[in-house]
């Protein structure tokens, strides 16, 4: 079927598909008995039958002794009234299902069911028995009824995408209309895999935006809530940190840490770099010529010609470095650029190519095996980042007042310096860690990553940090810092125009691009990731070395009201 011929059509009439969400059985009235099922049905079987046997026999003898069977004595008439409750029972019971399957079809899961639009216009839909989120099972909600419309048009596409014939990503191409493409994709897939999609939200989304960009073939969009911390006070200002998690703890445990930075003064961030990489690899022949390309690329001479072949990709791309290193006759080359607001990645693979190009000239039997030869590298825990540093490199710091640390974080500065030392610093060694010398950096920067549209795969790398606690001031305060050699992070591109994202970047103060100094933006996005995680890592060492001390107080018959029950790492 042609769809864009169809599409042209006048709209026909609504085909109402009624999809009832119900529990695993339908609710009775004898649900509001007190006794269990079986039991209840137990007592009115056997009520039913003993009467009936009852009346028979007293029937019986009313006709032997010639005795009227309209006269009744009082037990009759009791036997009669329980007759006809427990047949009214029963019938509610068992009969009405039986009746009503002779009228309508039994209820079945429709998607297991082949689909005739001229009979199949009630459908049930059966749904998983639910468990409450808190993991107890709970009152079986009400049984909802969604009602969504379909054109015979869109019948006709999603039939036609069933069958395979209209291939699911030409939708958004094909019809012009990224919500319906979505809404007659999602359609078709739950018919093809036989299984439901309710829950997964639909309406309310702009699937225009993201075409092209964020997602391809939209079904519909998962809801992540989002939580605020805050206000963290960084480098003399306030802000208030939207993080996007499931994780119960998370915000407030952030949150905790903020105040506690607050009442001390704040935090002070340093920026101590700010490039994207990108490495391809390239091969020669020999080993030699592959270190013939290494020494032009890295000679001084050569940067400013190699330079101004990279910045032709973008107005916002500025080389910074070329570092390569060989294996053998291959040669990977590590191209270090500013980007702006932008992340970067795909400015900088422009940029990267340009070069390439350019090398291809004087460098004919350089074969360019990839544009990333994982030298850069990107979403996989690697030396060189934790090392060389990509995207921004900030330092944040903060000392902490003894006051603060006992009232607000309910430990004492000791206590979290000696808990520092031997579980960031020596467990983490001990656990042969890359960049993981912290307690839990990477719930901060995922939460705000989601939240502000970042891309969350480089949470890989972004995460990396050092926590750092000592006691200063004779042993009073505490000096702790974050030190996060490979923040990821931008304010234009990808994700972060989305309406959600664009929010709560907005809700930070650094919404899009920035018009008076490109790339400022970005730049305090990644020391507010960093002083988020200042705050992340106090609360919960505090939340670990408070549990310590409680355990010592319980040994001392002390009070354990302040004990931090959850702690996430
Ligand atoms: P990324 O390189 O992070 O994947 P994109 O290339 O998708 O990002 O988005 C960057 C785009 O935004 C580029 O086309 C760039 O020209 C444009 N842009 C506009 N203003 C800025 C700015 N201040 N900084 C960086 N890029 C900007």
């Amino acid at each position: 079927m042609d769809v864009r011929q169809r599409s042209t059509n006048k709209p026909t009439a609504p085909m109402k598909i009624r999809v009832v969400v119900d529990d695993e059985k339908e609710p009775r009235a004898s649900d509001a008995l007190p006794l269990p099922l079986y039991l209840t049905n137990a007592v009115f079987f056997t009520i039913f039958f003993s009467v009936v046997y009852f009346l028979l026999t007293r029937w019986r003898e009313k006709i032997r002794n010639s005795t009227p069977l309209r006269i009744v004595d009082l037990s009759e008439i009791v036997a009669l009234v329980a007759l006809v409750a427990s047949f009214i029972y029963l019938l509610g019971f068992f009969g009405i299902d039986f009746v009503q399957s002779i009228f309508r079809p039994s209820a079945v899961d429709v998607w297991a069911a082949e689909y005739d639009k001229n009979h199949a216009d009630d459908v049930i839909l059966k749904e998983e028995a639910r468990k409450d989120p808190c993991g107890v099972d709970c009152a079986p909600p009400p049984p909802q009824v969604v009602e969504t419309l379909v054109s015979e048009e869109d019948e006709e596409i999603i039939k036609s995408v069933v069958a395979g014939k209209t291939p699911s990503y030409s939708l958004e191409t094909t019809l012009g209309d990224c919500k319906r493409a979505a809404s007659i994709r999602r359609e078709a897939v739950q018919r093809m895999t036989g299984k439901s999609l309710v829950g997964l939200a639909l309406e309310g989304f702009d699937y225009q935006a993201i075409l092209g960009q964020c997602c391809e073939m939209p079904v519909g969009y998962v809801q992540i809530p989002v939580g605020i911390a805050g206000p963290l006070l960084l480098d003399g200002r306030e802000y208030s940190v939207p993080m996007a998690t499931t994780e119960g703890c998370l915000v407030a445990s952030t949150n905790r840490g903020c105040k506690a930075i607050h009442l001390s003064g704040g935090a002070n961030s340093v920026l101590l770099k700010d490039g994207m990489t990108r490495a391809p690899v390239v091969r020669f022949a020999t080993a030699q010529r592959a270190a013939k390309l290494k020494f032009f690329l890295e000679s001084p001479q050569n940067f400013e010609t190699l330079s101004m072949v990279f910045n032709r990709s973008s107005r916002f791309a500025r080389l910074q470095t070329i570092k390569c290193a060989i294996a053998g006759k291959n040669l990977y080359i590590r191209f270090c650029c500013s980007t702006g607001d932008a992340m970067g990645m795909n400015m900088i693979s422009k940029g990267v190519q340009n070069v390439l190009d350019f090398l291809q000239k004087d460098f004919q039997d350089m074969d360019v095996i990839g544009i990333s030869g994982n030298f850069c590298s990107d979403k996989k825990p690697a030396a060189v980042n934790w090392i060389e540093g990509r995207g921004k490199s900030v330092v944040c710091e903060a000392i902490i007042s003894g006051d603060v640390v006992r009232k607000v974080l309910k430990t004492n500065v000791e206590a979290l310096a000696e808990l520092n030392m031997l579980k960031n610093l020596a467990g983490s060694a001990v656990a042969g860690a890359l960049g993981g010398f912290n307690a839990q950096a990477s719930n901060i920067v995922s939460a705000i990553y989601i939240a502000t549209g970042q891309d969350p795969a480089q949470n890989v790398e972004s995460s990396h940090c050092i926590t750092m606690m000592e006691a200063v001031n004779d042993g009073k305060d505490l000096h702790v810092s974050v030190t996060m050699p490979s923040i990821e992070v931008g304010t234009v591109g990808g994700g972060t125009q989305l309406a959600s994202q664009a929010a709560c970047l907005n809700l930070l103060g650094v919404k899009g691009a920035n018009r008076e100094e490109a790339g400022s933006n970005a730049r305090l996005l990644a020391t507010i990731v960093a002083g988020s995680v200042l705050a992340g890592e106090l609360s919960l060492m505090s939340a670990l070395a408070a549990g310590h001390l409680v355990r010592s107080h319980m040994k001392y018959n002390r009070s354990t009201k302040d004990l931090v029950s959850k702690v996430s790492s």
